[in-house]
């Protein structure tokens, strides 16, 4: 039989070359679609290509194709990396090949799932007793956490959705915060809940749900009622004030949602757990392992406060009988079927990092965006729109006829120079550069560097 082993090694060298030089070289892509096609298309082979030759040739396209997403410099869209544990797991999750659907296709992955699960809860500040699923990502999280809600309310109200749909049913009453992530709006139009039936709850001027708007909002509704606030907002970091948002939802018997993809992870942090209060008391939490805690995608997280009707709103087959088996399934808790065991890499990052590891990262992003924060607000031209109080830098320039024009010329210039990489957004009506510090490996001297780059494009 042919030995995989000399290829698996090769990769596996060219894979540590790709890693080793990530922080040295331009971090967006500089290469083109069409010039990644000349190089990687033309006609499927008809009678195969050298295994060596083909991982070489995928190896070569990185160089120029990939976004270094996994330096210290790339700040887009709160991404985050991969700790190097997380990375050398997800190879064995490949060599391995498991269908994590049930216990019994892979008994060490799903107790691996199990115990990433205990340690996840143990850091976010959740009872142990909550359910998890290990789904795609948040937008997956946010999407379970709704159809457990959904199920739950609707139980409640002595409806079962699962045998008759929505048609017929009493009506839910959706209540979201005005600055809700769009995967929310995406995972209510997937239920059949209405992406634009919601009834929106104003921010403040961080883009928090304000509470006592949402209890204005309540006392005029009625009904089954699931609220979705966030800890995270995308474009400052801020968070819903969780603990007021339970108490107004007590007196409805409204389901408490909170989507925290990244946000979440500052109840890790001892310095920053003050933010997510009250996250204990909610409903359901949906994350992601893939952005702050460092690991490869696709892995996203929901937790839910009550096992059994996510378990129902999940569960393939039987939904109505809850057999008693001795182990969990994994597929109960999520939409899909098989999967792989996207857990092994967030038990291997949790176990290399510890919990104070898992605090220091977080703690340490924090203050890397608070020291770009003040390096930039130093230039007369720019000005930091957010405060920051986690790892979302909000800037813009702000001289000028055309501060708009200014700031995403800004952007242009900085992205094609290459030191780092950052995101436009739009905030409140205006332009601004979103820098998301969500990198294990981004360091004082890469803070500088960024902020020496933007200075340089403003
Ligand atoms: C990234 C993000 C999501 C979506 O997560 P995916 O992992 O991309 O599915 C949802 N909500 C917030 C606040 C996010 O930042």
């Amino acid at each position: 039989m042919l030995s995989r082993t000399p290829l698996l090694l090769h990769t596996a060298d060219l894979a540590a070359k790709y890693l080793e030089t990530i922080a040295d070289r331009h971090v967006g892509a500089t290469t083109s679609a069409d010039a990644l096609r000349a190089q990687l298309g033309g006609p499927l082979s008809p009678t195969g290509d050298p295994d060596t030759d083909i991982v070489d040739a995928l190896a070569r396209a990185a160089a120029h194709g990939t976004v270094a997403t996994q330096g210290p410099r790339y700040f887009g869209f709160v991404v985050g990396g991969s700790v190097p544990a997380a990375t050398a797991a997800d190879w064995l999750v490949s060599a391995w090949d498991q269908n994590v659907g049930v216990h019994v296709l892979s008994p060490l992955v799903a107790v691996v799932e199990d115990i990433a699960a205990g340690w996840l809860k143990e850091l976010a500040g959740l009872p142990a007793d909550w359910s998890t699923g290990f789904v795609t990502g948040c937008q997956g999280a946010n999407f379970t956490a709704l159809a457990a809600a959904r199920h739950h309310l609707l139980e409640q109200a002595g409806w079962d959705v699962g045998a008759h749909g929505l048609f017929g049913a009493p009506a839910i009453d959706v209540v979201v915060s005005d600055e809700s992530h769009y995967t929310i709006f995406n995972a209510l139009r997937l239920l059949g809940l209405g992406a634009s039936r919601v009834r929106r709850v104003p921010t403040d001027e961080q883009g928090r749900m304000r509470a006592d708007a949402l209890r204005d909002v309540l006392a005029s509704g009625q009904g089954p009622c699931i609220i979705c606030a966030q800890a995270g907002n995308v474009n400052t970091g801020a968070c819903d004030p969780i603990a007021d948002i339970v108490e107004a939802a007590r007196a409805r018997g409204a389901w408490v949602h909170v989507d925290g993809a990244f946000g979440l992870w500052a109840a890790a942090s001892p310095s920053r757990s003050h933010l997510l209060r009250g996250i204990d008391r909610v409903d359901s939490v949906a994350t992601d392992a893939h952005k702050w805690l460092n690991v490869p995608y696709d892995c996203g997280v929901v937790f839910t406060a009550h096992p059994d009707s996510h378990r129902a709103a999940m569960v393939i087959g039987a939904a109505y009988i809850v057999e008693t088996k001795a182990e969990r399934d994994p597929r109960d808790f999520v939409p899909e079927e098989s999967r792989r065991g996207r857990a092994v890499p967030v038990y291997a990052a949790l176990r290399s990092m510890g919990r104070q590891g898992v605090a220091e990262m977080v703690d340490r992003c924090c203050q890397l965006a608070t020291r770009l924060a003040n390096r930039l607000s130093a230039d007369p031209s720019l000005t930091i729109l957010n405060d920051v109080v986690l790892n979302q830098v909000l800037v813009r320039v702000t001289t000028g006829p055309d501060p708009d024009a200014a700031t995403r010329a800004m952007i242009e210039r900085l992205q094609a120079d290459g030191t780092c990489w950052a995101s436009g957004t739009t905030w409140h009506g205006v332009a601004a550069l979103r820098v998301a510090v969500s990198n294990w490996s981004t360091t004082e001297a890469d803070i500088d560097a960024t902020a020496g780059a933007i200075i340089r494009c403003s």
